[in-house]
């Protein structure tokens, strides 16, 4: 065991209200046992890609540019980037820097610390954990590439636990082998200063089935039952000094398809990435032509909240980008999210739903915009510093992560958005102040509720009210 070492346990999709005894016993003890982050957010979009980048360079997407799960990128003519597939990021990587902000491993490697990845989620998410692993010295064990790769940590997983196991929905194998390559095979032979279990259940099946349907709860008592075994392992004090546990973003349920991409075709010329998360780039961005998009979008039944400007400026009727985190220059002339459709504008966290615009059927799990089951995450630790059964009501949010594990191996955070969660280590929490913002536009109104923690922003929701009030 490294001092200040720390493994990192990501529950894919797992809204903090779903992390309940009864579905999660194992986690939700952990939590009371510990450190607690009860005011804890997703990034704006709450997409996998973004977070997982946002998680591994503590910064936001105006600063790091993975603006979206999939976004138009100049590398790529005609098409959408679609940061779930390694490929489509070496394309990037080759036209230029892929993440505008330096990795956590990056910092890691120049420290001369360890990290370890392992990861049952897609190809392009696992690489952006430590996008440059192997130039860092970092191993990284990816469930959908380890049977034909011939990496040292491949050929120990196969000599001791044999070939990863198929992918299911729940993934239970998979995720059982994960778990058993952290506690086999990562700390016996590794004793890494970091490790990343990225497990993609709930999310895999709550897509599939539904929040609250019984495959995602046997899905939650399933990785719950890995992490069970996990905690055992390290409380006999194999394993690392430090355990925190985090989810990527909630899921709420997907209630009516949307086509924005039907519904908008004709009259303007640019492109469209259509999905919880809409991105529009116009060829021509002018203020006149983004007005008159704003308000044809805006008197459609399925549009949520609409952010344009990139900064701390917005169009008449949007909200400014700056506001999310969200404005860098690769960001859309044009950001919107589908509408919410539950009571109370959607801020009913039972009851939250939502349209989607692709990927599920009706009733399935979806997530990418504000919504608080989207937004509300997982954050939770426990090890030598933390206090033990403490409850933090200081909000905080993915790009805090990064600069906590650098804080408890005693590395700065240089650059980071995030900052270390020190009042964990019983430090006095910073200010925190609580704004709502609303713009009102012919009748339909947005609000976005936003923190200001020791200065720096996260958004807590964001809602819509009315309806475009035209003709
Ligand atoms: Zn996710």
């Amino acid at each position: 065991m490294k001092p200040g070492s720390t493994l990192l346990v990501t529950f894919d999709g797992l809204r903090r209200d779903r992390a309940t005894a009864d579905l999660m016993p194992n986690l939700a003890a952990f939590m009371a046992a510990g450190t607690d982050f009860i005011n804890a957010r997703s990034m704006f979009p709450s997409e996998t890609r973004v977070c997982v980048t946002s998680t591994f360079t503590g910064c936001a997407p105006a600063d790091h540019g993975l603006v979206a799960n999939t976004f138009h990128h100049p590398a790529l003519a005609g098409r959408p980037v679609n940061t779930g597939q390694v490929d489509d990021l070496m394309h990037v990587t080759a036209a230029g820097p892929l993440l505008h902000a330096v990795p956590l491993g990056d910092r890691l490697a120049a420290a001369g610390k360890s990290m370890v990845v392992v990861s049952t989620a897609s190809t392009g998410s696992t690489h952006l954990m430590n996008p440059h692993a192997a130039a860092n010295g970092h191993e990284v064990f990816s469930c959908h590439q380890t049977n034909d790769r011939d990496a040292a940590i491949d050929r120990d997983a196969r000599a001791l636990l044999g070939p990863v196991p198929p992918m299911t929905t729940p993934n239970d194998a998979r995720i059982t082998h994960a778990g058993r390559v952290v506690t086999e095979i990562v700390w016996p032979s590794r004793d890494p200063d970091l490790c990343v279990l990225w497990l993609n259940d709930p999310d895999l099946t709550e897509h599939a089935f539904g929040v609250t349907a019984p495959e995602t709860e046997a899905a939650q008592r399933h990785t719950d039952a890995v992490f069970g075994d996990i905690l055992a392992w390290w409380r006999r004090g194999k394993g690392p000094e430090n355990l925190i546990v985090m989810s990527d973003h909630g899921q709420i349920t997907g209630s009516a398809l949307a086509s924005p991409a039907a519904d908008l075709a004709g009259g303007w010329e640019g492109r469209l990435s259509p999905g919880v998360f809409n991105g529009l780039w116009l060829d021509d961005p002018s203020p006149a032509a983004v007005a008159r998009m704003v308000d044809r979008l805006t008197e459609m039944p399925w549009c949520g909240l609409v952010f344009t400007g990139r900064g701390a400026d917005a169009a008449v009727g949007t909200l400014p980008m700056g506001l999310t985190a969200q404005g860098h220059a690769l960001a859309p002339d044009i950001a919107f999210t589908l509408r919410s459709t539950g009571p109370d504008h959607g801020r009913d966290a039972a009851e939250q739903s939502r349209y989607f615009a692709d990927y599920i059927a009706v009733g399935g799990g979806i997530h990418g915009g504000l919504n608080r089951g989207e937004l509300s995450t997982v954050l939770a630790g426990a090890g030598p510093r933390f206090q033990a059964a403490t409850v933090s009501d200081t909000p905080c949010w993915l790009p805090d992560i990064a600069p906590t594990i650098l804080h408890l191996l005693g590395l700065p955070a240089h650059g980071m958005r995030g900052r270390a969660l020190t009042e964990a280590f019983g430090e006095a929490p910073p200010t925190v102040t609580h704004t709502v913002h609303t713009v009102e536009h012919r009748g339909f109104v947005q609000h976005l509720a936003r923190w200001e923690v020791g200065g720096r922003g996260i958004v807590d929701e964001g809602w819509t009210e009315g309806t475009g009030a035209w003709g």
